[in-house]
Protein backbone atom coordinates (compact mmCIF):
# COMPACT_ATOMS: atom_id res chain seq x y z
CA UNK A 1 0.00 0.00 0.00
CA UNK A 2 1.44 3.30 -0.96
CA UNK A 3 1.13 5.99 1.96
CA UNK A 4 0.14 9.25 -0.13
CA UNK A 5 2.30 12.23 0.64
CA UNK A 6 -0.76 14.01 1.92
CA UNK A 7 -1.08 11.20 4.57
CA UNK A 8 1.73 11.62 5.60
CA UNK A 9 1.79 15.88 6.06
CA UNK A 10 -1.39 15.50 8.33
CA UNK A 11 0.99 12.94 9.92
CA UNK A 12 3.03 15.05 11.01
CA UNK A 13 1.61 18.03 11.13
CA UNK A 14 -0.40 17.02 14.07
CA UNK A 15 1.67 14.71 15.85
CA UNK A 16 3.72 17.59 17.71
CA UNK A 17 7.29 17.14 18.01
CA UNK A 18 9.25 19.14 21.04
CA UNK A 19 12.30 20.69 19.83
CA UNK A 20 14.66 18.71 22.38
CA UNK A 21 13.84 14.96 21.27
CA UNK A 22 16.36 13.64 18.52
CA UNK A 23 15.37 10.72 17.35
CA UNK A 24 11.19 11.52 17.89
CA UNK A 25 10.38 12.08 14.66
CA UNK A 26 11.55 9.15 13.22
CA UNK A 27 9.80 6.44 15.80
CA UNK A 28 6.37 8.58 15.22
CA UNK A 29 6.58 8.19 11.70
CA UNK A 30 7.66 4.20 11.47
CA UNK A 31 4.89 3.19 14.18
CA UNK A 32 2.54 5.12 11.79
CA UNK A 33 3.12 3.61 8.55
CA UNK A 34 3.28 -0.10 10.63
CA UNK A 35 -0.53 0.60 10.58
CA UNK A 36 -1.28 0.17 6.86
CA UNK A 37 0.54 -2.65 6.47
CA UNK A 38 -1.54 -4.57 8.92
CA UNK A 39 -4.88 -6.94 7.66
CA UNK A 40 -7.89 -5.50 7.59
CA UNK A 41 -9.21 -7.17 11.24
CA UNK A 42 -6.42 -5.16 12.73
CA UNK A 43 -6.80 -2.04 10.53
CA UNK A 44 -9.98 -1.62 12.26
CA UNK A 45 -8.54 -1.05 16.01
CA UNK A 46 -5.01 0.47 14.90
CA UNK A 47 -5.67 3.08 12.19
CA UNK A 48 -8.18 4.28 14.95
CA UNK A 49 -5.64 3.98 17.56
CA UNK A 50 -2.90 5.25 15.15
CA UNK A 51 -2.34 8.90 16.81
CA UNK A 52 -1.60 6.83 20.43
CA UNK A 53 0.31 4.37 18.43
CA UNK A 54 2.55 7.21 17.35
CA UNK A 55 3.27 9.71 20.45
CA UNK A 56 3.80 6.64 22.54
CA UNK A 57 6.44 5.34 20.06
CA UNK A 58 8.69 7.70 21.97
CA UNK A 59 7.57 6.49 25.68
CA UNK A 60 11.23 3.69 25.98
CA UNK A 61 13.12 6.67 25.58
CA UNK A 62 11.04 8.50 27.74
CA UNK A 63 11.34 6.04 30.55
CA UNK A 64 15.06 6.40 30.38
CA UNK A 65 14.83 9.12 32.46
CA UNK A 66 13.11 7.40 35.12
CA UNK A 67 13.87 3.72 35.25
CA UNK A 68 17.66 2.45 35.31
CA UNK A 69 16.81 -0.95 33.41
CA UNK A 70 15.56 0.90 30.87
CA UNK A 71 18.85 1.81 28.97
CA UNK A 72 19.97 -1.57 27.57
CA UNK A 73 16.90 -2.69 26.19
CA UNK A 74 17.87 -0.05 23.58
CA UNK A 75 21.12 -1.38 21.80
CA UNK A 76 23.70 -4.30 21.94
CA UNK A 77 27.60 -3.08 21.38
CA UNK A 78 28.18 -5.80 19.31
CA UNK A 79 31.42 -4.79 18.51
CA UNK A 80 31.85 -6.31 22.34
CA UNK A 81 31.42 -9.47 21.45
CA UNK A 82 34.18 -9.91 18.31
CA UNK A 83 33.79 -9.61 14.74
CA UNK A 84 30.74 -10.36 12.43
CA UNK A 85 29.15 -12.42 12.73
CA UNK A 86 30.05 -12.63 16.11
CA UNK A 87 30.06 -16.40 17.15
CA UNK A 88 31.08 -16.08 20.26
CA UNK A 89 27.92 -14.78 21.42
CA UNK A 90 24.96 -17.45 21.80
CA UNK A 91 21.93 -15.94 20.45
CA UNK A 92 19.51 -17.59 23.32
CA UNK A 93 19.12 -15.68 26.54
CA UNK A 94 20.59 -18.60 28.95
CA UNK A 95 22.94 -19.39 26.81
CA UNK A 96 24.04 -15.89 26.77
CA UNK A 97 23.85 -15.42 30.45
CA UNK A 98 25.41 -18.69 31.13
CA UNK A 99 28.57 -17.42 28.78
CA UNK A 100 28.83 -13.70 30.28
CA UNK A 101 26.84 -13.66 33.27
CA UNK A 102 23.75 -11.28 33.12
CA UNK A 103 25.44 -8.31 34.66
CA UNK A 104 28.07 -8.07 31.57
CA UNK A 105 25.06 -8.77 29.48
CA UNK A 106 23.18 -6.26 30.55
CA UNK A 107 26.17 -3.46 30.39
CA UNK A 108 26.68 -4.17 26.61
CA UNK A 109 23.05 -3.57 25.89
CA UNK A 110 19.91 -6.07 24.98
CA UNK A 111 17.74 -5.19 22.72
CA UNK A 112 17.56 -8.67 20.90
CA UNK A 113 16.31 -10.18 23.73
CA UNK A 114 14.01 -7.58 24.93
CA UNK A 115 12.40 -7.35 21.34
CA UNK A 116 10.80 -11.32 22.04
CA UNK A 117 9.87 -9.87 25.57
CA UNK A 118 7.61 -7.25 24.33
CA UNK A 119 6.44 -9.62 21.79
CA UNK A 120 5.45 -12.23 24.34
CA UNK A 121 3.50 -9.29 26.14
CA UNK A 122 1.49 -7.93 23.57
CA UNK A 123 0.28 -11.39 22.46
CA UNK A 124 -0.76 -12.03 26.12
CA UNK A 125 -2.53 -8.81 25.92
CA UNK A 126 -4.34 -9.81 23.04
CA UNK A 127 -5.11 -12.97 24.52
CA UNK A 128 -7.17 -10.89 26.99
CA UNK A 129 -8.55 -8.27 25.04
CA UNK A 130 -6.99 -5.83 27.23
CA UNK A 131 -7.11 -2.88 25.04
CA UNK A 132 -4.41 -0.91 27.23
CA UNK A 133 -2.10 -3.51 27.14
CA UNK A 134 -2.13 -4.08 23.30
CA UNK A 135 -1.66 -0.52 22.56
CA UNK A 136 0.97 0.30 24.93
CA UNK A 137 2.75 -2.78 24.12
CA UNK A 138 2.46 -2.05 20.09
CA UNK A 139 3.49 1.37 20.61
CA UNK A 140 6.90 0.54 22.89
CA UNK A 141 7.55 -3.20 20.63
CA UNK A 142 7.62 -0.51 18.14
CA UNK A 143 10.42 1.50 19.25
CA UNK A 144 12.37 -1.30 19.88
CA UNK A 145 12.42 -2.86 16.70
CA UNK A 146 12.91 0.30 15.36
CA UNK A 147 15.65 1.09 17.70
CA UNK A 148 17.39 -2.10 16.62
CA UNK A 149 17.38 -1.28 12.83
CA UNK A 150 20.09 1.34 13.68
CA UNK A 151 23.47 0.44 12.97
CA UNK A 152 24.89 3.12 15.39
CA UNK A 153 22.83 1.45 18.59
CA UNK A 154 24.76 -1.95 17.95
CA UNK A 155 28.39 -0.48 17.86
CA UNK A 156 29.81 0.93 21.42
CA UNK A 157 30.97 3.82 19.70
CA UNK A 158 27.55 4.58 19.23
CA UNK A 159 27.72 8.49 18.55
CA UNK A 160 31.17 8.35 17.05
CA UNK A 161 32.65 9.37 20.22
CA UNK A 162 35.47 7.65 19.70
CA UNK A 163 36.52 8.93 16.14
CA UNK A 164 35.83 12.66 16.87
CA UNK A 165 32.23 12.37 15.27
CA UNK A 166 30.00 13.66 18.24
CA UNK A 167 26.78 13.74 16.93
CA UNK A 168 26.39 11.09 13.87
CA UNK A 169 23.82 9.25 16.24
CA UNK A 170 21.54 12.00 15.90
CA UNK A 171 22.67 12.88 12.60
CA UNK A 172 21.48 9.36 11.02
CA UNK A 173 18.34 8.98 13.11
CA UNK A 174 17.03 12.05 13.26
CA UNK A 175 18.98 14.51 11.19
CA UNK A 176 18.56 12.68 7.10
CA UNK A 177 15.03 11.27 8.02
CA UNK A 178 13.73 14.39 9.23
CA UNK A 179 15.43 16.60 5.90
CA UNK A 180 14.46 13.66 3.50
CA UNK A 181 11.80 11.47 4.85
CA UNK A 182 8.56 13.33 3.34
CA UNK A 183 10.24 14.24 0.30
CA UNK A 184 12.27 11.61 -1.09
CA UNK A 185 11.67 8.24 0.79
CA UNK A 186 9.25 5.44 -0.81
CA UNK A 187 7.36 3.79 1.63
CA UNK A 188 5.41 1.44 -0.88
CA UNK A 189 5.62 -1.62 1.87
CA UNK A 190 4.19 -5.40 1.52
CA UNK A 191 1.84 -6.28 3.81
CA UNK A 192 2.84 -7.74 6.94
CA UNK A 193 3.89 -11.49 7.40
CA UNK A 194 3.47 -13.96 10.15
CA UNK A 195 6.78 -14.37 11.31
CA UNK A 196 7.93 -17.90 12.27
CA UNK A 197 10.75 -17.43 14.22
CA UNK A 198 10.54 -13.78 15.76
CA UNK A 199 14.11 -14.18 17.75
CA UNK A 200 16.08 -15.00 14.84
CA UNK A 201 14.57 -12.60 12.70
CA UNK A 202 15.51 -9.71 14.92
CA UNK A 203 19.02 -11.48 15.25
CA UNK A 204 19.26 -11.27 11.88
CA UNK A 205 18.13 -7.60 11.56
CA UNK A 206 20.74 -6.56 14.33
CA UNK A 207 23.67 -8.27 12.45
CA UNK A 208 22.86 -6.12 9.28
CA UNK A 209 22.72 -3.15 11.75
CA UNK A 210 26.62 -4.21 13.04
CA UNK A 211 27.80 -4.91 9.60
CA UNK A 212 26.50 -1.97 8.43
CA UNK A 213 27.85 0.37 11.41
CA UNK A 214 31.41 0.59 10.34
CA UNK A 215 29.98 2.37 6.68
CA UNK A 216 28.23 4.63 8.86
CA UNK A 217 31.28 6.27 10.26
CA UNK A 218 33.59 5.49 7.49
CA UNK A 219 31.52 7.13 5.30
CA UNK A 220 31.01 10.40 7.22
CA UNK A 221 34.92 10.70 8.04
CA UNK A 222 35.66 10.54 4.72
CA UNK A 223 32.94 13.01 3.13
CA UNK A 224 34.09 15.17 5.90
CA UNK A 225 37.72 15.32 4.62
CA UNK A 226 36.83 16.56 1.32
CA UNK A 227 33.62 18.71 2.38
CA UNK A 228 34.31 22.23 2.98
CA UNK A 229 34.55 22.47 6.38
CA UNK A 230 32.76 25.87 6.93
CA UNK A 231 30.02 24.57 4.96
CA UNK A 232 29.68 20.67 7.10
CA UNK A 233 27.33 22.89 9.68
CA UNK A 234 24.67 25.57 9.94
CA UNK A 235 22.05 27.27 10.66
CA UNK A 236 18.97 25.68 9.90
CA UNK A 237 15.56 25.66 10.78
CA UNK A 238 14.60 22.43 13.00
CA UNK A 239 10.70 22.03 14.06
CA UNK A 240 10.10 26.03 13.99
CA UNK A 241 13.50 26.96 15.61
CA UNK A 242 16.72 27.87 14.28
CA UNK A 243 19.40 26.00 15.11
CA UNK A 244 23.02 24.85 14.78
CA UNK A 245 23.00 21.42 12.89
CA UNK A 246 24.67 19.12 10.16
CA UNK A 247 24.05 21.72 6.80
CA UNK A 248 20.98 20.15 4.23
CA UNK A 249 24.23 20.32 1.35
CA UNK A 250 25.88 17.72 4.03
CA UNK A 251 23.31 15.46 5.06
CA UNK A 252 22.13 14.98 1.35
CA UNK A 253 25.40 14.38 0.23
CA UNK A 254 25.87 11.70 2.95
CA UNK A 255 22.84 10.12 2.25
CA UNK A 256 24.01 10.00 -1.03
CA UNK A 257 26.91 8.31 -0.30
CA UNK A 258 25.23 5.88 1.85
CA UNK A 259 23.60 4.77 -1.06
CA UNK A 260 20.37 5.30 0.91
CA UNK A 261 20.69 3.70 3.63
CA UNK A 262 18.46 5.14 6.34
CA UNK A 263 15.92 4.84 3.94
CA UNK A 264 16.27 0.95 3.62
CA UNK A 265 16.61 0.71 6.94
CA UNK A 266 13.60 2.58 7.68
CA UNK A 267 11.22 0.78 5.36
CA UNK A 268 12.89 -2.39 6.90
CA UNK A 269 12.11 -1.73 10.49
CA UNK A 270 8.17 -0.14 9.47
CA UNK A 271 7.77 -4.07 8.03
CA UNK A 272 9.35 -5.62 10.62
CA UNK A 273 7.03 -4.03 13.45
CA UNK A 274 3.94 -4.36 11.55
CA UNK A 275 5.03 -8.02 11.27
CA UNK A 276 5.83 -8.50 14.62
CA UNK A 277 2.39 -6.88 15.79
CA UNK A 278 1.01 -9.13 13.33
CA UNK A 279 2.23 -12.52 15.02
CA UNK A 280 1.34 -11.30 18.14
CA UNK A 281 -2.10 -11.16 16.75
CA UNK A 282 -1.72 -14.68 15.47
CA UNK A 283 -0.25 -16.30 18.15
CA UNK A 284 -2.89 -15.04 20.19
CA UNK A 285 -5.53 -16.81 18.19
CA UNK A 286 -6.60 -14.17 16.16
CA UNK A 287 -8.84 -12.79 18.28
CA UNK A 288 -11.80 -10.02 16.99
CA UNK A 289 -11.06 -6.86 17.50
CA UNK A 290 -14.78 -5.18 16.64
CA UNK A 291 -15.35 -4.27 20.43
CA UNK A 292 -12.03 -3.51 20.98
CA UNK A 293 -12.07 -0.57 18.51
CA UNK A 294 -15.17 0.88 20.17
CA UNK A 295 -13.60 1.05 23.23
CA UNK A 296 -11.62 3.94 24.70
CA UNK A 297 -8.36 4.27 26.97
CA UNK A 298 -9.03 4.15 31.06
CA UNK A 299 -8.54 6.82 32.97
CA UNK A 300 -5.93 5.44 34.88
CA UNK A 301 -3.57 4.16 31.78
CA UNK A 302 -3.83 7.76 30.35
CA UNK A 303 -3.11 9.64 33.68
CA UNK A 304 0.13 6.75 34.57
CA UNK A 305 1.27 7.71 30.83
CA UNK A 306 1.07 11.39 31.71
CA UNK A 307 3.17 10.94 34.72
CA UNK A 308 5.66 9.68 33.16
CA UNK A 309 5.28 12.28 30.65
CA UNK A 310 5.73 15.14 33.38
CA UNK A 311 8.51 13.37 34.86
CA UNK A 312 10.66 13.36 31.20
CA UNK A 313 9.87 16.96 30.50
CA UNK A 314 11.04 17.94 34.14
CA UNK A 315 14.36 17.70 32.54
CA UNK A 316 15.90 15.13 34.97
CA UNK A 317 19.08 13.62 33.47
CA UNK A 318 19.52 10.55 31.99
CA UNK A 319 19.83 7.24 33.63
CA UNK A 320 22.39 5.58 31.57
CA UNK A 321 24.16 6.21 28.42
CA UNK A 322 23.14 9.49 26.12
CA UNK A 323 22.29 8.58 22.62
ZN1 LIG B 1 15.41 4.05 21.91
Amino acid sequence: MRIRLTLFLFLIAVIPSPAYCWGFYGHRQINSIAVYLLPPPMLLLYKKQLPFLAEHAIDPDKRRYAVAEEGPRHYIDMDHYGVYPYPLLPRKWEQAVQKFSEDSLRAHGIVPWHVPVMLNRLTGAFRKKDLAGILKNSAELGHYIADAHVPLHTSSNHNGQFTNQKGIHGFWESRIPELLAEKEYDFFLGRAVYLRNPSEYIWQRVLESAKASDSVLRIEKELTAIFPSDQKYAFEERNGVLARQYSSAFTIAYHKRLNGMVERRMRLAIFSIASFWYTAWVNAGQPDLHELAKQQLDEQTLQRLEEMSTKWRSGEPIIGREE
